[in-house]
């Protein structure tokens, strides 16, 4: 038993060696791949509850590497959060995603043009530049700075100072929404949402899940229900991520939730797509 168990601690120590070479070339390989135009962007469509239509879409990173495929986020934007690289790699992602968002442009019968959410890492936030090039990624786009929502996760703004703060000041004056994603996963003291520039929050997956089927987790009912009032009280709207059951959808819409994002409506796909979805709701 004893040998059995040292076996085990080898293979282990094995396991997160390889892990750790796997990291490190992963790492190493960042910049190539970014000039090498591995990089490319899948489109998530953002849904109202009230009428089922399309309000626009969220732009998620992945990397077509040479050997292993596709890679999502997970696995390459920590290690370029580290290194630096997200700050290129993040202007970027919303470089084409302003372009591909002035591309779907209206519907065509007068409503509001889809909108394109981004990612803003940390580092970016802390970037000086981070406005400026804001401005200059609209204007080349020639896209409206309301048809922008950038997402900044509640950890990253917990740990934001002053001058952060300022920032997102600054990109909400511009118009730009602003959103709290993974809301309710940072332990925050919820008086700080009367301080932040947020016009929405982005509740985590964690508390939707207990109602993908009947009968709903009573416990994260209530959660959701509290969350809501407090967010309608303080003019915010919610976004439900990870909706993957019509049960879930239709719960999470009695609830009052205002927009959702998931399965159950479209993976993350490629941007021609959110074009044919919306122009079938138009129809329909
Ligand atoms: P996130 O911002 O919370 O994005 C939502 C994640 O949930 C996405 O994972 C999406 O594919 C996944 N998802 C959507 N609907 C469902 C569902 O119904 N069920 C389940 N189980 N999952 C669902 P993804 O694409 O792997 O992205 C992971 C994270 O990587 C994102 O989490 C975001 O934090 C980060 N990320 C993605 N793109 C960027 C980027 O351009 N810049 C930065 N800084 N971070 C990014
Ligand atoms: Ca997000
Ligand atoms: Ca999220
Ligand atoms: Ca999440």
């Amino acid at each position: 038993a004893k040998a059995a168990g040292g076996n085990r601690y080898e293979t282990a120590d094995a396991d997160s060696d390889a892990r750790a070479i796997a990291r490190h070339s992963l790492t190493n390989r960042l910049p190539a791949a970014f000039d090498n135009g591995e990089f490319f962007i899948e489109y998530q469509p953002l849904v109202r509850l009230d009428d089922g239509t399309v309000r626009g879409a969220e732009a998620l990173v992945r990397w077509l590497h040479p050997v292993h495929g596709v890679l999502g986020p997970d696995q390459f934007i920590p290690l370029a959060e580290s290194t630096g690289l997200i700050v290129p790699l993040g202007r970027w992602v919303l470089e084409q995603a302003a372009r591909q968002a002035r591309a779907w442009g209206g519907t065509g019968d007068g409503r509001a043009p889809l909108r394109v959410n981004v990612n803003l890492s940390p580092s970016q936030l802390r970037c000086p530049t981070l406005v400026a090039d804001t401005v200059a990624v609209l204007d080349d786009a020639g896209l409206d700075p309301s048809a922008l929502c950038l997402e900044v996760t509640e950890n990253a703004l917990i740990g934001a100072d002053e001058e952060e703060l300022h920032t997102l000041r600054r990109l909400a004056d511009l118009g730009v929404d602003i959103a709290l994603d993974d809301f309710g996963t940072g332990y925050s003291n919820l008086s700080y949402l009367r301080r932040l520039p947020v016009s929405t929050l982005k509740l985590d997956r964690s508390f939707t899940r207990g109602m993908q089927q009947a009968p709903a987790d009573p416990v994260d009912v209530k959660i959701v229900e509290g969350i809501v009032s407090l967010a309608h009280t303080l003019d915010l709207s919610v976004t439900v991520e990870g909706v993957e059951t019509g049960t879930q959808a239709e719960h999470l819409r009695s609830l009052g939730c205002d927009t959702a994002q998931g399965w159950y409506y479209a993976r993350p796909g490629p941007p021609e797509r959110l074009h044919t979805l919306s122009l079938a709701d138009v129809a329909s």
